[in-house]
C-alpha cells in the first residue's frame, strides 16, 4: 500500500479562502504542520479583489489603488459621491498569491502539494484528501474552497440568479479617466437581457479596468457581447475608438448570487471556506471581507486548540433583505433600477457600505428601508412569506 502522508491540516485550495487562513495561521504563529494543495501555484491575475473598510485594510502592504470618491448613475440621477469612513480598496491577485506564498516560504511546518484534488473524506477521527493522481493525505481537518458538499446542488434555487462580468484593463493614448474617482455603478438601461452596469476602476489617467457586469439567470452566450458593451462606453463617456487604446488583461468572472442556505461542513472533519462556505454575499457578490473576517478568527480558534469554528451564516434579517433583493432582480429590470436608484441618492455611501457589511442596527436598516420604493418590497415579501430563520 502506498505510503499515506499526515498533517494535522489541510487546506484543500489556494486561492483567496485558503491562502488568508494559511496566512493568519502563520502569522498567529501556528505550529502544527500543514499542507497546501492547488492544481496550481504559478502566478496568475484574473481578478481584481476590491473592498471597503473603515480600518487599516487586510494586507495593506498590497494595496493597488484606494478610492474615496466614486461615481453613481441609473435612470435620472447620476452623482459623484463621496466616502468619510470608508475607503475602497483594491487587490491584484497576483500581487496577493506572490506576497502570501513568500511568507510562507518563512515556514518550514507549511508544505505546499501542486496536484488536482480529486475527492475527500472522512470519520469522527480523521479527514482525507485524494489527489489525481490516486495519493492519499490525511489530517486532523480539512478547509477546503474547492467543491460544493453533496447534496448542495440539490437544494432549490429560489432567484437562480449569478452576476457575470467581463472587464478589460486598457492603456489609453491620451489622459482620460479621473484616478481619484471609481465608477460603482453606472447602469445600462438599453441592455434587457438582465441588470446591467458598467463598472470602472481608474488607476492612472490613462489606465483603467472597465467590467460590463450583468445580474441575470445565464452569462451571455459570447464574451464578444460584453467587449461591444465596453467598447460603445468608452466611446460614448470618452470618445474614445478602438485604435485609442491597448487593451492589457482582460478578466472574466461568474459569481453565485446564491440564496441557498450554505453547508459550513463538506463532511466532518472537513469544513467549507470561501465560496463554497457561502461567504459570497448573495445581492452583492462582494466575498472579500467576508472571508478576511472569518478565516482570522478561524486561525485564532486552530491557534488556541479549539474546535474550529464553522462559517457563521449571517443574521436572519440581511438573508431576507437578500432575498428580497433577488426578487426584485430577478422580476423586475424597471423596479431594480428604480430601488438602486433610490438607494444611492437617499443614504450617504458610508451608510450603503455599512448595511452591505452587515454591521447596521434595526433602526438603521429602518431608514435604508425607508428610502426605497416600498411597491417592489411589498411584492418581494408576498412572495417570501414562508421563510424559516
Ligand atoms: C473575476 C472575479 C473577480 C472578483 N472580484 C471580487 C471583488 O472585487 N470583491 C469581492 O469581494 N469578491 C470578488 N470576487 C468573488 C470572490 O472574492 C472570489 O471568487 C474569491 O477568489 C473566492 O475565494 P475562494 O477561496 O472561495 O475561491 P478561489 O479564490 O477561486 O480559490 C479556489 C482555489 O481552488 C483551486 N482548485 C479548484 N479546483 C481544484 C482541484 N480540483 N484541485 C486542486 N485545486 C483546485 C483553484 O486553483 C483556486 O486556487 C471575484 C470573483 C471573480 C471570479
Amino acid at each position: 500500500m502506498a505510503d499515506v502522508k499526515k498533517y494535522d491540516l489541510i487546506i484543500a485550495g489556494a486561492g483567496l479562502s485558503g491562502l488568508s487562513l494559511a496566512w493568519y495561521l502563520a502569522k498567529g504563529g501556528y505550529k502544527g504542520d500543514v499542507l497546501l494543495v492547488d492544481s496550481s501555484f504559478a502566478p496568475s491575475n484574473n481578478k481584481t479583489w476590491c473592498f471597503w473598510t473603515k480600518e487599516t485594510p487586510p494586507f495593506s502592504q498590497i494595496i493597488y489603488k484606494k478610492w474615496r470618491k466614486t461615481f453613481f448613475s441609473a435612470l435620472d440621477f447620476d452623482a459623484f459621491l463621496y466616502m468619510n469612513e470608508y475607503t475602497y480598496h483594491c487587490i491584484r491577485e497576483s500581487d496577493f498569491k506572490e506576497h502570501v506564498l513568500i511568507e510562507l516560504k518563512k515556514y518550514p511546518n507549511f508544505k505546499l502539494l501542486e496536484e488536482g484534488i480529486l475527492d475527500f473524506s472522512s470519520n469522527k477521527n480523521k479527514a482525507a484528501l485524494v489527489t489525481k493522481n490516486s495519493d492519499t493525505y490525511l489530517a486532523n481537518f480539512i478547509f477546503q474552497s474547492i467543491f460544493n458538499p453533496s447534496g448542495f446542488d440539490k437544494k432549490k434555487l429560489k432567484y437562480p440568479i449569478i452576476q457575470h462580468f467581463y472587464g478589460m484593463e486598457i492603456k489609453t493614448n491620451k489622459p482620460v479617466f479621473d484616478p481619484e474617482t471609481f465608477t460603482i455603478m453606472d447602469f445600462d438601461e438599453d441592455f434587457k437581457k438582465g441588470l446591467a452596469f458598467i463598472y470602472v476602476l481608474p488607476y492612472k489617467e490613462n489606465r483603467a479596468l472597465v467590467e460590463f457586469t450583468v445580474f441575470s439567470k445565464k452569462p451571455l452566450k459570447k464574451k464578444k457581447k460584453y467587449r461591444k458593451k465596453i467598447r460603445a462606453y468608452l466611446k460614448e463617456k470618452h470618445g474614445l475608438n478602438k485604435e485609442d487604446y491597448e487593451v492589457k488583461r482582460k478578466e472574466y468572472g461568474e459569481i453565485p448570487m446564491d440564496d441557498r442556505s450554505p453547508d459550513p461542513y463538506y463532511t466532518s472533519k472537513i469544513l467549507n471556506i470561501g465560496t463554497v462556505g457561502g461567504q459570497t454575499k448573495p445581492s452583492t457578490g462582494y466575498t472579500f471581507t467576508r472571508i478576511q473576517k472569518y478565516t482570522s478568527k478561524l486561525a485564532d480558534s486552530i491557534i488556541n486548540g479549539e474546535e474550529p469554528i464553522p462559517v457563521p451564516p449571517s443574521k436572519f434579517r440581511y438573508r431576507y433583505y437578500d432575498l428580497l433583493l433577488l426578487h426584485i432582480i430577478s422580476n423586475s429590470q424597471k423596479e431594480s433600477l428604480r430601488v438602486f436608484q433610490q438607494l444611492f441618492k437617499n443614504n450617504s455611501l458610508d451608510e450603503l457600505f455599512e448595511f452591505l457589511s452587515e454591521d447596521t442596527s434595526v433602526f438603521q436598516d429602518l431608514k435604508v428601508m425607508n428610502s426605497v420604493p416600498y411597491t417592489p418590497f411589498f411584492k418581494a415579501i408576498s412572495k417570501n412569506l414562508r421563510i424559516k430563520s
